[in-house]
């Protein structure tokens, strides 16, 4: 079992004792078996424990839209494609439906956490606790219409109205999510900034994605993005910035001494062409950077085990350095990192006493995992989501031998096929 504590401690033959959907103790399985009588001990022989990992950036429902306009520069992606498709198409039905076969794919993953950015929020909010998944989630604020709303102030008054609804709920934390510094202007985002205070919830914006962005910024603000966040008083460490490709030193500094914490979407990165993020300077500055997938429709799929693997692999190879985005770190990045980016580092993220029972259960006894000498080489560098066995979220099995627990996998496959249908049409 890997707890991902400070020390980096590996329990051989390691269990879990849960109770009351929390940890109630951590250590050996023989140990723990003959010490507590609880309602679940998770772990076992040929089985490694880990913390369920977290996805800190996507849009749930584009899954709906994997593989709809692939290809294409993200400007040309966005504006001719995506948009397009969804004001056609989004609605509540379209989120509950699609935020479905999204906790599906992440459950069976290893993801227990995901924070979102998206439209009709409800919708999503209802299917991630049906489904037995834990979300930070954020009704998108733009300045101009879509689906969802007309005006700023109606995005505000909607992403307020979802905050009251959901900041008292188990799985559920409502987070503030303006889109961008190029869809919101500083007045927007300086609103946003104050909602996020007035309940104590999580920024969630897109920074510094492109060249084209750096460049919109400095002809509308003569500021490069982060520079120009920090004019406006918006960054500080209750902010996830998402993507930090293209950033200058003094940007890397700034994020660093404002303690924000960033969202790196490495594969989504690369099928856009959009650059490479500069990973390892930031996490040399003190950044806590986590890993993201983004939405499906631009990477293609939600799965943070891939994402560290490429991560690791691409960031060494830019760096000319394989010493870089260790096996541990990349795991520490996806575990406890993800869940205080998120601001829920008292809740998840790592197996310790008090904590949720957020846990996955892997089944090691694969010729791809087998000799075994390193655990975190292996998760990192070997894993496929398909050795993921069980999950549990807050106590409750999410996913068991690989099966869907919370719900029946076959209808949401259906509903999916169906949509395909019409959207393809
Ligand atoms: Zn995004």
């Amino acid at each position: 079992m890997l707890p991902m504590d400070a020390e980096f401690t590996v329990i051989r033959d390691g269990a879990v004792a849960v109770r009351d959907g929390k940890i109630e103790d951590v250590g050996e399985y023989g140990e723990i078996v003959s010490r507590y009588d609880s309602e679940e001990i998770i772990g076992g022989e040929g089985r490694v424990v880990i913390p369920g990992l977290v996805n800190t950036h996507t849009h749930a429902a584009m899954v709906y839209f994997r593989g709809l306009a692939d290809d294409l520069p993200l400007k040309e992606w966005l504006e001719k494609h995506i948009w397009p498709a969804e004001s056609k198409w989004l609605s509540p039905q379209f989120v509950s439906d699609a935020a479905e076969l999204a906790c599906l794919e992440m459950l069976k993953a290893g993801i227990t956490t995901y924070n979102d950015m998206y439209f009709f929020e409800d919708a999503a909010a209802i299917s991630t606790r049906k489904m037995g998944m834990r979300a930070v989630l954020g009704v998108g604020i733009l300045d101009f219409p879509s689906v969802s709303a007309r005006t700023t102030s109606e995005y505000l008054k909607n992403a307020e109205r979802f905050i009251r609804d959901w900041k008292d709920d188990g799985l559920i934390t409502p987070c503030v999510a303006p889109h961008s510094v190029y869809t919101c202007g500083p007045d927007t985002l300086n609103k946003a900034k104050g909602l996020a205070e007035k309940y104590d919830l999580l920024l969630h914006i897109h920074l510094s994605e492109t060249e084209w962005e750096v460049g919109e910024t400095m002809v509308r603000y003569r500021r490069r993005p982060v520079e120009h966040l920090e004019d406006i008083g918006f960054l500080d460490e209750n902010v996830l910035a998402v993507h930090c490709v293209w950033l200058e030193d003094g940007e890397i500094e700034l994020l660093a001494k404002r303690s924000v914490g960033v969202s790196h979407c490495m594969e989504s990165n690369l099928k856009l062409a959009s650059g490479f993020a500069p990973v390892v300077m930031m996490l040399m500055s003190g950044i806590k950077v986590t890993f993201g997938t983004d939405g499906a429709a631009s990477n293609n799929d939600l799965n943070i085990l891939s994402e560290m693997s490429t991560t690791a692999k691409v960031h060494k190879a830019l760096s000319n350095n394989p010493t870089v985005l260790d096996a541990k770190t990349a795991l520490l990045m996806a575990t406890r990192w993800g869940a205080e980016v998120l601001g829920l580092g008292n809740v998840t993220g790592n197996i310790v006493k008090g904590k949720a029972a957020d846990l996955v259960i892997i089944n090691i006894d694969k010729p791809h995992l087998a000799p075994l000498y390193d655990i975190y080489s292996h998760i990192v560098y070997s894993l496929r989501a398909s050795d993921v066995e069980t999950v549990m979220v807050a106590g409750k099995i999410a996913v068991k031998d690989g099966r869907l627990m919370t719900g029946d996998e076959s209808e949401i496959l259906a509903k999916a096929r169906a949509w395909g249908e019409k959207i393809r049409q």
